[in-house]
């Protein structure tokens, strides 16, 4: 479902990267400190991750490229994740839908869905179900795995209900209980 990911000033990436997934596994390699597990985050942070412990920074800021030898640190990180939609798994008339974060030095953030602005609410609707929501499984991180198996049965419930895409119903009840 993930077919592309675009990174460009976040963590190790200065300069513009793509990363093609196939359909079957990809694998990342690379020596120690290569930023195998910048790309994982990069993934995260687009989707509106703002954890600092599994950003692995201090402040929000931490993840626009600081320079390296012979390159400038930046004022802005992006990450944009190419989905494929050709199924039209998702409720939008395009083959591929491009999600994209922005986020400024001066503390700004922007998101955009195939380049149009929105809030990461929309996002968070849109992918809702999908397994790379808010809280979706999609991306195990390291140490998640015991957190899924030593969570509290409320908490494995909810991880359940997600893969069997019922959050999207307690979403609406939610937001309509809201109103
Ligand atoms: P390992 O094999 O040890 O797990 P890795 O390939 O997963 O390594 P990462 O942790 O993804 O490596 O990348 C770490 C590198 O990212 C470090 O060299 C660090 O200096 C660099 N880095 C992190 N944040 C920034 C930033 N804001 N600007 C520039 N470089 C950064
Ligand atoms: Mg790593």
């Amino acid at each position: 479902m993930l077919k592309k990911v675009v990174i460009q000033g976040f963590k190790s990436f200065g300069e513009k990267t793509e990363i093609t997934f196939e359909p079957s596994i990809t694998g990342i390699v690379g020596p120690n400190g290569s930023g195998k597990s910048n790309v994982a985050e990069a993934i995260r942070w687009a989707l509106g991750e703002t954890k600092t412990k599994i950003l692995r920074s201090e402040r929000q800021q931490d993840v626009i490229f600081t320079g390296s030898q012979g390159r400038k640190p930046v004022g802005m990180a992006e990450v944009t994740l190419i989905l494929d939609n050709s199924n039209k798994h998702f409720p939008l008339p395009y083959a591929e839908i491009a999600i994209t974060r922005r986020f400024f030095r001066s503390g700004e953030s922007e998101f955009y869905i195939n380049k149009s602005p929105c809030r990461l609410k929309d996002i968070h609707e849109l992918l809702v179900d999908t397994g790379l929501g808010k809280h979706g499984y999609a991306i195990i991180g390291q140490g998640q795995v015991d957190e899924i198996l030593f969570s509290s049965p409320e908490e494995k419930r909810s991880y359940l209900e997600e893969a069997a895409g019922i959050n999207r119903f307690r979403m609406r009840e939610l937001e309509a209980k809201k109103k």
